[in-house]
């Protein structure tokens, strides 16, 4: 077994960092302040994810991206993770579910995502469709050779930073037929109904939309009738990978900032290191940190490696799970090594703790990924996770 990084990964590793020291991390106050990334400041930070050549890190080199091993991702995600507000999501990362589209739909749509020409958001959740999403009421009829969908839909993020939605419906209102479709932006008849605030303050916005019988060409629908799942079962693999990456680099940084104030801070005529109150906690931080990183590592590897796509979804959610809720923890104990400045916006762990919540929500919650991990248990047994591979 080897689990050293080439010289390759650690290159890339060492590149992130620096992109995200130099370009990211400025921006972190502005856009905590403003609510997002102003809009004043996006143009500049894409043409720097071009110039440090991070555009399109998670396709093929044939759909116009960098052609990345899993590995590879794994240690620009981490890098990424460490800065705060979102930031990670300035360099873009097209839906997977595109390279499935025709090679018309790849050439207007992935291609030039790829380089930041332009962005996908996606939007399946609604108001009454979650963790469940055969709950879905939006709908697409073809009627005279035209699509109509109908619906609402909530939660589409950087919706404002993008230039079209893949929108899944049900065709003919049947929960059997989940289906994706392209939207462009503007379309008359996809409304923005609001721009919600949430806990943490994001690059972009998580808007709510409304389609009012918006018409769509035949030639718009992603895939085939009912694959609306199918298309995007290795968008959740890499996004809960993506989610476990980040949640490492956020909790890195936080224990990284509390074992500095640590050393440095005195109380009581000596550093409060010292006093084991304080030391247990970085201890508590630093395993888990290592606990969960060499899982994050590992199930990258399975991935390029070739290990079964039911093993791989099976682990992507225990790690999703486990990361997310480390990182909940890790970064709470920093906040309280730093005490009363952890608790200040102008941290970056304040800001990490609030933007962190949200890591147990998304991309299915954490309940949602037990029980998938519970599932898989029952249906294959417990070696599934207790075997090495
Ligand atoms: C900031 C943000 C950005 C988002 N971005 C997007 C996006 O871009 N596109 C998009 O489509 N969606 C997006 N979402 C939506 C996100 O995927 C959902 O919030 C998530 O899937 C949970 O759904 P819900 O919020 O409706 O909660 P619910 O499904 O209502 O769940 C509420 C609670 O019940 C629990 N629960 C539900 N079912 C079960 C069960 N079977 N067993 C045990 N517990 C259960 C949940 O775990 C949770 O604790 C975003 C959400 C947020 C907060």
């Amino acid at each position: 077994m080897n689990f050293e990084l080439s010289a390759r990964e650690k290159e890339l590793s060492a590149k992130a960092r620096e992109f995200c020291d130099q370009v990211l991390v400025p921006l972190e106050i502005i856009t905590d302040e403003h609510g997002e990334l102003p809009m004043d400041r996006r143009e500049a930070v894409k043409q720097a994810v071009r110039d440090w050549g991070f555009a399109g890190i998670n396709h093929s080199k044939e759909n116009g991206g960098l052609g990345l091993t899993m590995v590879e991702q794994t240690a620009i995600e981490e890098q990424l993770g460490r800065v705060t507000n979102g930031l990670w999501s300035c360099v873009w990362r097209p839906p997977v579910s595109l390279k499935f589209g025709t090679q018309a739909q790849k050439d207007a749509y992935l291609k030039p995502a790829n380089q930041g020409y332009r962005r996908g958001a996606f939007a399946i959740s609604e108001e009454g469709a979650g963790s469940d999403p055969r709950q879905v009421k939006t709908t697409a009829h073809l009627r005279g050779g035209k699509w109509h969908i109908n619906g609402e839909k909530w939660f589409v993020t950087s919706y404002n930073a993008s230039d079209f939605v893949i929108v899944h419906a049900h065709v003919d209102d049947d929960p059997n037929k989940p289906t994706l479709f392209l939207v462009d932006k503007p379309a008359e008849k996809m409304v923005h109904l609001r721009s919600p605030t949430f806990m943490h303050n994001f690059a972009f916005d998580h808007a709510e939309l409304r389609f009012d019988d918006l018409e769509l060409d035949e030639d718009k629908m992603l895939g085939e009738i009912g694959q609306g799942f199918e298309l995007t079962k290795d968008w959740f693999v890499e996004a809960r990978l993506q989610i476990a990456s980040h949640s490492i680099g956020a909790a890195t940084r936080a224990a990284e900032l509390a074992n500095d104030y640590a050393t440095n801070r005195h109380q009581f005529d000596r550093p409060i290191r010292d006093f084991q109150g304080i030391e247990f906690m970085l201890a508590d931080m630093a395993v888990e940190i290592f606990a969960a990183k060499s899982a994050l590592y590992r199930v990258a590897w399975e991935i390029d490696s070739g290990v079964d796509r039911k093993q791989v979804h099976a682990h992507a959610s225990a790690l999703k799970l486990h990361c997310s809720e480390v990182a909940g923890r890790v970064i709470d104990k920093a906040l309280q090594v730093l005490g009363g400045r952890g608790y200040m916006r102008e941290n970056p762990v304040e800001r990490l703790y609030r933007d962190i919540r949200v890591d147990r929500i998304w991309e299915g919650t954490s309940e949602i990924q037990r029980v998938v991990i519970g599932g898989q248990i029952r249906k294959r047994g417990l070696s599934v996770y207790t075997d090495v591979t």
